[in-house]
């Protein structure tokens, strides 16, 4: 991928520090728990001496890492969260011009937020396991930076564009909460439980094309190449429900799907790549998937 390191964007809400504690980052103790204080005091009264100034800021740089166990940002993450930047601002540009153009409406932009572990989100409290999300209700992705690792070690889909590919995926849902979609889905749902699960598998792919129909522009604009396409069509594959079960489980159950398969959702990215129309996304339509 053609992508040149542009600083933080703006729609990135930074909330790595935070997460897991016990809210502690407005008064400049971000990464002790109410026990590691309870801990810290102890310890001075054992050893007349008072750590809090140790490990607040007395101590040298190169002993902080230790104490705020491996949270203190890596140069690595630094990059990719300036990689991340990029994406989300070229993603979120994309359908600044698409949406109006193909549907009369206008854009709203996200924001993005990193995490690490866990985090609170108005669609409620998620651990890092669950994935990176998408929540309707503040408009805003969830996103902690250790499942890029995740997607390069244990489900096979390294390289940058695999990434993109999440974030153009997660944005597709807002895109869908812009449309209407996700919230008329929603109603369905409720009116007909069991027919819950197959909407969902619907939602997810579309939201898969919609990557594809941002994928499709940086086409064009010479951002990626037929090689980063392939990358995407391998991570649309690794993260797809058989796969993801097969993994968990050592078999398949197609009912159970949330996501689509990975054929599925390997198809739907690429009618959206071939295309870069949202027309072409109709995951919805009888005989669709
Ligand atoms: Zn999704």
């Amino acid at each position: 991928m053609e992508w040149t390191p542009g600083g933080v964007s703006n729609d990135v809400e930074d909330r790595r520090d935070d997460s897991g504690g016990g809210g502690f980052s407005g008064f400049g103790l971000p990464h002790f728990s109410i026990g590691g204080i309870l801990l810290l005091g102890i310890l001075s009264l054992i050893f007349h001496r008072n750590l809090f100034t140790l490990f607040m800021g007395g101590g040298s740089v190169a002993d902080r890492p230790a104490v705020t166990s491996g949270r203190a940002p890596s140069a690595s993450e630094g990059t990719q969260v300036q990689f991340v930047s990029f994406v989300l601002d070229d993603v979120q540009a994309t359908w600044q011009n698409l949406l109006p153009a193909q549907s009369n409406r206008q854009y709203r932009h996200a924001k993005l937020v990193l995490f690490r572990d866990s985090i609170d989100s108005a669609c409620g409290h998620a651990q890092s396991a669950t994935g990176p999300f998408y929540c309707p209700d503040d408009e805003k992705v969830y996103l902690d930076l250790g499942f890029f690792r995740q997607l390069k070690d244990q489900f096979g889909a390294p390289g940058e564009f695999a990434q993109a590919y999440v974030i153009a995926h997660e944005i597709g849902h807002h895109v869908q909460k812009l449309l209407g979609i996700e919230g008329k889905v929603q109603r369905m749902r409720q009116s007909n439980p069991s027919e819950a699960n197959p909407l969902s598998v619907r939602l997810e792919l579309q939201a898969d094309c919609f990557a594809g129909v941002w994928a499709n522009s940086t086409e064009q604009r010479k951002i990626i190449d037929q090689s980063d396409v392939e990358a995407g069509l391998r991570a649309a594959a690794a993260v797809g429900d058989d796969r993801l079960q097969k993994m968990a489980t050592g078999h398949v159950s197609p009912e159970t799907f949330t996501h689509g398969s990975s054929r599925q959702r390997t198809q739907w990215f690429q009618a959206g790549l071939n295309s870069g129309q949202i027309s072409a996304c109709n995951t919805f339509a009888a005989g669709a998937r």
